[in-house]
């Protein structure tokens, strides 16, 4: 089998900027890792603040070229890239696998779900409308314009590398605006692999700009510090969510923040267990567990709870661990040491604390960033896992006994992203649908993604949608012109 590497040629793996492929100012690299080796995989260039500005400099010298671009061309881009991404799936996937640890089934799995969002904003592109109408007094005409609204700063995170770039790249280059991408640190070679993909399907230079860094503080604060940048899509932490905000306030710009989560996955008594079974185990172990949507708490309702938790342990248990290019393996590396310490710390708070293990639980020697998948019952309400994002392969279920108990206990968080409930009566689904604090909820499913479908969060989750019609709104200013006819 080919070293996955062999698809990003050394002179992509560096700054894509305007219409070339080049060095940091300082001529400086970082190692990007394989994650389930601790062995490096390349060198990338490492931007510092003048490459981001140049990247700046090109995204706004395109942008009106490209906003003036016929909507059926836009379209037929995002067209050929999807193609491209579909043609080139193994590819991309290997390259996924290998940078960030998921299997390669789940890989991909992320190459199908982020090609469609070229896809589907193909089809948007040739959509935005305006409106033309009377004002109310008769006295004139109001006509509404829908405008891009300019170059984007978009910043996203390593756990979905090329889906979390395609959910912003798609809808911008649909309505017109120009982009700069800062993917993270810890998995830049996808990111570098679809602007080529995108060079070769023919978008003009200077629309895509990817500046890999390890200075991602200094290099997007200067960003948004631009008065040219109008427009910032963030997907990451909380936490880091709350710089940029403050950041972006500065210059007023327009902001799409897609967060963090803590799902409570809710089975009711009434449920179809072996839907439920399924659905808790995509929901919680998509993605290793390393998804803002995961299942973070699972409740299960009093009367199921020892069947729930015996099949679901059994489930668990089964799982092969290794890495994610190997066949067979259903669990591959984690990000990084830091994230299994994490999880570690947080198994072990919730056994001081009184839960029982009863899978998993033990974090392997060896190298390569490891956890196992693993089960916790009798967990605390005051364990720390249930407040903060275990983002790993850990399950903690915890019993209830009415629907307002659980409601509340899922509702107790600054988070508001996805939840799901699995029930066979429509009613308390309804009701659950509307009493939840989620922007999303699966109704006896485990997988909610779509790109044809307004992915976002409330409360300290987010602000605005990715997909659907939604997301191309993210990218629109609406203008108006009042014409006066008498
Ligand atoms: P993160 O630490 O917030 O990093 C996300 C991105 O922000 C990375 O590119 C990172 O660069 C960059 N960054 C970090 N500090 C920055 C700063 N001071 N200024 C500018 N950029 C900065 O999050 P992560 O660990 O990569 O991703 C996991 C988080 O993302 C989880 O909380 C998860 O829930 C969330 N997430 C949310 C969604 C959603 O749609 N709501 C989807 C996926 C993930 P470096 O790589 O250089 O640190």
């Amino acid at each position: 089998m080919s070293d996955p590497m062999d698809v990003l040629a050394p002179e992509h793996r560096r700054l894509r900027i305007g219409d070339a492929w080049r060095d940091a100012a300082g001529a400086a690299t970082f190692a990007v890792e394989d994650p389930a080796t601790g062995r490096t995989i390349a060198e990338v260039a490492d931007a510092d603040v003048v490459d981001g500005l140049a990247a700046l400099d090109a995204a706004s010298q395109a942008m009106a070229e490209w906003a003036a671009t016929p909507p059926r061309k836009r379209s037929e881009l995002l067209t050929a890239t999807y193609r491209a991404l579909t043609e080139r799936a193994e590819e991309v996937a290997r390259l996924i696998t290998l940078e960030m640890g998921k299997p390669l089934a789940e890989a991909r799995g992320e190459v199908a779900y982020g090609a469609e969002f070229f896809r589907w904003f193909a089809e948007e592109a040739v959509r935005v409308e305006g409106r033309y109408n009377t004002a109310p007094n008769g006295g004139y005409r109001i006509l509404t314009v829908p405008r891009p609204v300019g170059p984007c700063v978009f910043v996203t995170p390593w756990n979905f590398p090329l889906a979390m770039g395609a959910r912003k790249l798609a809808p911008a280059l649909a309505a017109g605006c120009t982009t700069i991408t800062k993917p993270a640190a810890q998995t830049p070679l996808t990111m570098l692999f679809l602007a080529r993909i995108m060079e070769e399907a023919g978008v003009p230079p200077g629309v895509v700009n990817v500046v890999t860094t390890t200075r991602a503080g200094e290099v997007v604060s200067a960003l948004l510090a631009d008065r040219r940048t109008r427009k910032l899509s963030f997907t990451g932490s909380t936490e880091v969510g709350r710089v940029l905000l403050r950041q972006a306030a500065d210059n007023v710009l327009r902001t799409s923040m897609e967060l963090g989560g803590n799902a409570a996955l809710i089975v009711c008594a009434d449920a179809d267990l072996d839907v439920a079974l399924d659905g808790a185990m995509v929901a919680k172990m998509r993605n290793l567990g390393e998804s803002c949507i995961a299942a973070n708490r699972i409740y299960v309702e009093e009367p199921v709870r020892e069947e729930f938790t015996a099949r679901f342990a059994k489930r668990m248990a089964a799982l092969s661990v290794g890495h994610g290019l190997d066949d067979g393996v259903d669990v591959g590396a984690l990000i990084d040491e830091a994230a299994v310490t994490k999880i570690d710390e947080l198994v072990a708070d919730a056994v001081d604390r009184g839960a029982r293990v009863l899978v998993g639980g033990e974090r392997p020697d060896g190298p390569g960033h490891f956890y196992p998948p693993t089960v916790l019952v009798d967990v605390p309400d005051d364990a720390r896992m249930l407040k903060a994002e275990i983002f790993g392969p850990v399950a903690p279920i915890i019993s209830f006994t009415s629907d307002d108990e659980v409601i509340a206990k899922a509702n107790d968080s600054e988070h508001g992203l996805a939840g799901y409930v699995f029930t066979r009566d429509l009613q308390r689904a309804l009701r659950f649908a509307e009493r939840l604090e989620t922007g999303m909820l699966g109704v006896n499913r485990g997988l909610i993604s779509d790109p044809s479908a307004p992915f976002g969060g409330v409360k300290q989750s987010g602000i605005g949608k990715e997909g659907s019609h939604e997301g191309i709104l993210e990218y629109l200013d609406v203008t108006y012109a009042a014409i006066d006819l008498p």
